[in-house]
Order: C-alpha cells, then structure tokens, then sequence
C-alpha cells in the first residue's frame, strides 16, 4: 500500500488537525481535463505557485495525492524564516554579489507573501512576529554575532538584537541558552490553517483543485500530460511541487534529494500564566545546533515542541517519549505536564541545503530541498516558478546558477548515507558542545 493510500484521505494526528479551521473537501479526478497549467502537490510551493498562475488568468489544475496542507506544509513547528542555508556571504563569495542580493530580497519577499496573501484572502492563522535564534554553546555566539553583522551589511529591514543570557529569559526560561539573536521580521504561524486558508483562497479564484489525486505518471513534451487512476490532465505546462513523495514519477529528482525525518510534540495547554512564564515574549524559538530543537506556543498556550531530525529512515516507536526527553532538557520545569500530540513529517534535503526549481524535462518544472526550512522559500519558490510559466525567466534564470549534485550512491546506498549524515551532524554538535 502506498503512502497517500496508507493516509486513507485523512490529515496525520497532530495538535494541528486537530485545531484546523474547518476543512477542505474537494472532489478526486475522475475525468479527463485541460489546463494552461498542472500543478501536482497541494503543499504551499504547489499553491503558491497555483495562486500567483491564477491570479494572472491562467487556468489551473492542482493535484493532491491526499488532502491539501497534508504532507509537511500542514504539519511543520510553523516558524517563518528568512534567509538561505548558504548564508548571504557564501551565496556572494560563490556566485557574486547580485546573485547573493537577489537571494536576500526573495527571502524578504518570500515573508512577505506569507503576510500579504493572508491579509489579502482572509487567511487565519495565528501569524505573530518575534524569533529568538538561541546559542548553547560557546561557538554559537560567534555564530550569532556573525549573524547579526551579515543582516546588517545585507541590509536586513527589521530589527535585530544580540541578546545575552540574561537577555534570553525574557524570551525563554531555560538556563540552556548562553545568548541569542531577536529578530522582529521574522515569527510563526498555524500552518495547517495557513494551507487549508491557501487551499481556499486558491479556489476562490478559478484553480481547480482535486484531492486524493496521486499522480502515477507523468508525460513531458509538446502536450505535457499527468495521469492519476482516475483521469489525467493535459497542460501547457506542469509543476512538480511533490516534497520527497514524488517517488518513481519524477525518478531524476529523487536523486537530488535525501528524506529526513524530523518531529513535534505539543503539551496540553499551559495556562495563560504558565505560558507567558515559559515564553514571555511569545516569539519562535530555534537552537543553533545541527539536530536541532525549534519550538513556540500556540495559540491556546500549549508548547510545541520539535526537532530530532533522523536522517536515518527509521523513525522511533515512541514519538512523544523520544520528544519530550528533549523538552525536559530545555524545560524541567515540565516535569508535570503531559504531551497531548505528537507527530513526524518527511523534510527532502538537498546536497547543498538549497532549494532547487528548474526544469525537470520540456515544459515540465520542479521545486524541491528545502532541507527542513522551507515555509518562506517554499512560497517564493512558487511565485519564481510562476514567473517562469508565464514567460517572465529573470529570477529563475539566476536562480539556476545553483548547482545541485545527486547524492553519493544514489538512492541504493541511501541507508548508510542516513547513518553516515546522523553521525556526523551529531559529532558537530558534539565538538561545538566541548569547545
Ligand atoms: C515536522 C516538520 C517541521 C518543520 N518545521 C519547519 C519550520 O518550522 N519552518 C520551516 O521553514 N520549515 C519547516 N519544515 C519544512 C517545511 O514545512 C517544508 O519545507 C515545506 O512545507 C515544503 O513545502 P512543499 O510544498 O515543498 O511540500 P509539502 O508540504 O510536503 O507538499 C507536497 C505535497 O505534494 C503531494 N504529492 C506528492 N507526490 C504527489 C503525487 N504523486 N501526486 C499528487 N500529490 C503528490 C503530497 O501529498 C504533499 O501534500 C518542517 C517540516 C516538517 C516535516
């Protein structure tokens, strides 16, 4: 049985579902239909791109294999970040100064359609400003202070500050952190809520979208065509936008990328008291270590609390018990409290922890690798894709001078790659810890 089937049309059990604003139920193709674009994947690259399509005239189709907002865009920590994992710096030393500064202004504006699109269809989803970026050991304060110098020399528009540890119990009582970064232009969101509202707003102007869709196969060329069990879609051009669920159908992506796994518990609710206590500042929390913790409140004072990222394949029998060890870490003081959630999500890792949209074969597109931060990039992905749809290839163009490599062994020898890739990012975070 397949993944999508194993689903059997259903959110995963998270805090998330079970907060979601109402629900999306479109109907599953079972006709043969045409388009001026295909999108395959209800996650937010595949809606942003569809709206921006739509928005513009164009006829849309979007396929989902389960529900929109299903895979990671409906259960990811809800952070919204900015920035690139290459770093402005490296993205200039590699590629020059107008790429690195192209890469910047799409972060802001990746934020900025998050902010705008839910103002502009009425999208509810608990958006607050405020993150913390928080260093535990030494070698992250320089990381931290790097940090906020490369904001400025870039021109960051909102304000940031380098926080002691004192400084960090406004943001967290915890006594892990030895310092941090605030940053107002950043914050976190309910991203369910933030799909279904996207999945809407979509709808609202024409894209026609089909859920318990899967697409099986797919045809490139003059007449780009998708097949489902039920029906197909004939495009002008189709957008592949699968996360790493595409599989067999895209077979040369799956090449480029690696699936982690990573996880989020969230508690029963706190208290209005005991929540302002354990994160008076109310914003996203997220450590510097490579197997990371991220966390926040939501909007009813639970914490949600993730991280753990297993590159390995093998995700633990006991999510919550694993989960909450690492929350007792950071918070002993929640000895007593009991964990009412807990769920995991596939994140698809580059080789070089970018994202990628390209051409995938004639006329059709991908978008994929966000390597676990994916909220902002992933929707200023969808527009850049959009763009080159309609004809307009500025940002994409330069975006492919992003050389992305297939991993080592390909997908054969991807099981000792995972080993390999957990024990090394552990053994980083080991020597940071002991510097
Ligand atoms: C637990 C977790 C926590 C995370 N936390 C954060 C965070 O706090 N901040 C952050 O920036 N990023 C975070 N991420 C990453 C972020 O959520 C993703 O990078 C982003 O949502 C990816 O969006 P997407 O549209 O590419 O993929 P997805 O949201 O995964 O969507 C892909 C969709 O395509 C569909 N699909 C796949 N194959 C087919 C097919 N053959 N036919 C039809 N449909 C198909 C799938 O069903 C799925 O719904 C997290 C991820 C996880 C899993």
């Amino acid at each position: 049985m397949s993944v999508f089937e194993q689903a059997r049309g259903q959110h995963i059990n998270s805090y998330y579902a079970a907060s979601a604003n109402g629900a999306t139920d479109f109907p599953a193709l079972t006709d043969n239909v045409e388009a001026d674009v295909c999108v395959v994947g209800g996650g937010y690259a595949g809606m942003s791109a569809a709206i921006e399509l739509a928005e513009q005239g164009y006829s849309v189709v979007l396929l989902e294999a389960v529900k929109m907002g299903w895979a990671a865009s409906g259960r990811n920590g809800g952070q919204i970040i900015g920035g690139w994992n290459a770093g402005y710096d490296g993205l200039a030393n590699s590629f020059g100064y107008d790429t690195a500064k192209l890469f910047a202004d799409l972060s802001e504006e990746g934020k900025r359609i998050i902010y705008q699109r839910a103002e502009k269809y009425g999208i509810n989803a608990d958006i607050k400003k405020g993150y913390v970026t928080a260093a535990m050991y030494q070698p992250h304060l320089a990381d931290v202070q790097h940090y906020a110098e490369e904001l400025s020399k870039w021109h960051y528009p909102h304000a940031v500050t380098v926080l002691s540890q004192q400084d960090m119990q406004q943001h967290v009582a915890s006594d892990r952190y030895i310092g941090g970064l605030y940053d107002e232009g950043s914050g976190h969101f309910h991203p369910l809520n933030y799909a279904i509202g996207e999945a809407k707003a979509a709808a609202s102007i024409g894209v026609r979208i089909f859920e318990n869709s899967a697409v099986l196969n797919i045809t490139s060329g003059d007449d780009p065509t998708v097949y489902t069990a039920q029906g197909r879609v004939k495009a002008k051009q189709i957008i592949l936008a699968g996360n790493c669920y595409l599989g067999k159908t895209a077979a040369k992506l799956q090449k480029k990328i690696m699936p982690a796994s990573t996880f989020v518990i969230a508690t029963e609710p706190l208290g209005a008291e005991r929540a302002k206590q354990l994160m008076p500042s109310d914003a996203a929390v997220c450590d510097l270590r490579h197997i990371l913790d991220y966390f926040r409140l939501s909007v009813d004072g639970r914490l949600l609390f993730g991280g753990k990222t297993i590159y390995r394949g093998v995700d633990p029998k006991d999510i919550a018990k694993v989960m909450r060890k690492g929350m007792l870490k950071v918070f002993p003081q929640l000895a007593d409290v009991n964990i009412d959630y807990a769920w995991g999500g596939h994140i698809d890792l580059s080789v070089n922890r970018m994202p990628s949209v390209g051409e995938y074969e004639g006329n059709v597109y991908f978008a994929q690798g966000f390597s676990g931060h994916g909220v902002v990039p992933a929707h200023i992905a969808g527009r850049v894709l959009a763009e080159k749809v309609m004809g307009n290839t500025e940002r994409y163009d330069v975006w492919q001078q992003i050389k992305h490599y297939s991993f080592p062994g390909g997908t054969l020898l991807r099981k000792p790659g995972f080993l390999l890739g957990s024990s090394f990012f552990y053994l980083q975070d080991l020597w940071a810890s002991l510097r």
